[in-house]
């Protein structure tokens, strides 16, 4: 199987079982991956659960849709990351419903919007960098994006959602999947005393696992 085909394949089954965990519904969301010749995004008002991999569309370098399906509308959130962040090789934006309520609230640290309360996002996701609001299809969100991408790995749109980048398919969605977790521990928390992790203990968790 060509690295194409096998990307395609990995987009629909990724796709599917983020619907299936309720991070993605109807047809919000949408998946990319890079290619040595373009990249893969899936097709506009495609539900993430019922993929065909045939017809996700493909780019190329400069963004002329050449296969597959019109590509989603939101291709400049990807475009935003990809431009900045040599290393990234897939991303996933999600309106997943944890995250997008922190994406809600008022008087978030814009520039790291989850408190440290487990290791694991310290670990994987690193700082999440809030992106002010702007109209969905907005052009400026990407440019918004691309702003902060060199220094974030993942962003959260305000009042929208996530947009994660990751060195692999892989990566971007587990990382997703990461950041949907500590949103809903840090809502299920939201009237409790917690300890956050001390400043210590996450430059051990840097030192010792590197940076996110
Ligand atoms: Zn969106």
């Amino acid at each position: 199987m060509t690295t194409e085909a096998h990307l395609r394949e990995q987009i629909a089954l990724f796709g599917r079982m983020l619907y299936q965990r309720g991070l993605s519904f109807g047809s919000t969301g949408n998946i990319s991956a890079r290619l040595d010749d373009g990249w893969l995004l899936t097709p506009t008002n495609s539900c993430l659960g019922l993929l065909d991999p045939a017809r996700i569309a493909k780019l190329d370098d400069d963004d002329n849709h050449v296969a597959g399906d019109k590509p989603s509308k939101e291709a400049f959130l990807h475009r935003g990351m990809y431009d900045v962040r040599p290393q990234a090789r897939a991303v996933v934006h999600l309106h997943s419903p944890n995250a997008v309520a922190i994406s809600c609230l008022d008087g978030l640290n814009p520039d790291d919007v989850l408190p440290p309360i487990t290791p694991y996002p310290v670990m994987k996701v690193g700082p999440l960098k809030l992106i002010p609001y702007y109209r969905p299809g907005d052009a400026a969100l990407g440019d918004a994006v691309r702003a902060v991408a060199a220094r974030h790995k993942a962003v959260l749109l305000a009042n929208h959602g996530p947009v994660v980048s990751g060195k692999s398919l892989e990566d971007a969605v587990y990382t997703s999947e990461e950041i949907e977790e500590a949103s809903r521990l840090t809502l299920m928390l939201h009237d409790r005393r917690v300890r956050a992790l001390t400043d210590a203990e996450i430059e051990d968790l840097e030192r010792t696992f590197g940076p996110a």
